[in-house]
């Protein structure tokens, strides 16, 4: 009796110690032999929250971009690689390995790092832009995309600078842009209203050749699905509008959380951070 005890009493530390060791190994992000994402180990490299060196850079890109071949099953999905607030030799890093397109916030670090690094790189300015910044941005001549065009008058800045640094003439290609919707009904996060979005898109696409209308993009609340489907069909209000097919515009969808769904949902570009560079310290969008 006193021995049978002992021996539950002993399987259950056991049992104890076992559920410990997983969850220890689970939050340091573990993934023992496991494919790439099945077990979506990229969530995992999030978690553990720690600042990327240049060999975690390599790893975590290796991670999206197995994740987003296996969500993207043969469709061409490009990746952002999400650089804002981190040091130019960790772009530098994903570069050295074919990672070509990257994204930036804020208009001064982008000058920065665009200076700092090979011409080769695509830039992608995805934060909020202010009008008086337009021409510094649009003069970076490896810029070659605007994602987050959310008025005709900025769109008009973007196209008379574009013009003016000779984009579209001469073997320069125009300028993408992306006209920027606001699917989670978020103010703050900027962006025209779904509703809104056929005209703001027929007026870049007048907008002369300095600029092409590339397509949409949204951030979305997190969590929020749906807001990825509310982007596909402002697409095909767009493409209706436009009178163009669907196809012919792109969508900007999807960050470290949830760009697997983003891709299942349609996305042609995914603009992803610190699940390849390392988690930031908080921000505001
Ligand atoms: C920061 C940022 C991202 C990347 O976010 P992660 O969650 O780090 O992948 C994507 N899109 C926009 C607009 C961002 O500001």
């Amino acid at each position: 009796m006193k021995l049978h005890w002992r021996g539950q009493r002993h399987a259950r530390a056991k049992a104890a110690f076992r559920w410990t060791l997983a969850l220890v190994l689970f939050s340091l992000g573990y993934n023992g032999d496991r494919p790439a994402c099945l077990a979506c180990p990229c969530r995992a490299v999030s978690s553990a929250g720690v600042p990327a060196g240049n060999q975690a850079v390599a790893e975590g890109l290796r991670k999206v971009q197995s994740c987003i071949a296996e969500a993207a099953g043969g469709r061409d999905v490009r990746l952002v690689a999400v650089s804002k607030f981190k040091a130019a030799e960790a772009v530098q890093a994903a570069l050295d390995l074919g990672q070509v397109d990257f994204g930036e916030n804020y208009v001064q670090e982008l000058l920065e790092k665009a200076s700092a690094l090979p011409s080769n790189v695509r830039w992608h300015f995805i934060g909020r832009l202010q009008s008086n910044k337009v021409k510094k941005l649009v003069n970076i001549p490896n810029l070659v995309a605007i994602e987050t065009v959310d008025s005709s008058a900025l769109a008009d800045r973007i196209a008379s600078a574009a013009q003016a640094a000779g984009r579209g003439e001469g073997g320069i290609d125009p300028l993408d842009l992306f006209v920027q919707v606001d699917t989670s009904n978020e103010e703050t996060k900027g962006g025209v209203q779904p509703n809104d979005a056929p005209e703001l898109a027929s007026h870049i696409a007048a907008c002369g050749r300095s600029i092409r209308l590339a397509g949409l993009m949204t951030i979305g609340a997190p969590g929020d699905m749906g807001a990825f489907d509310r982007l596909h069909a402002a697409r095909s209000a767009v493409a209706a509008a436009l009178g163009v097919p669907d196809a012919e515009l792109g969508l900007s969808m999807g960050m470290s959380g949830d760009f697997q769904e983003a891709i299942s949902k349609g996305a042609t570009s995914v603009r992803v951070g610190s699940l390849i560079f390392g988690s930031r310290p908080p921000q505001k969008l």
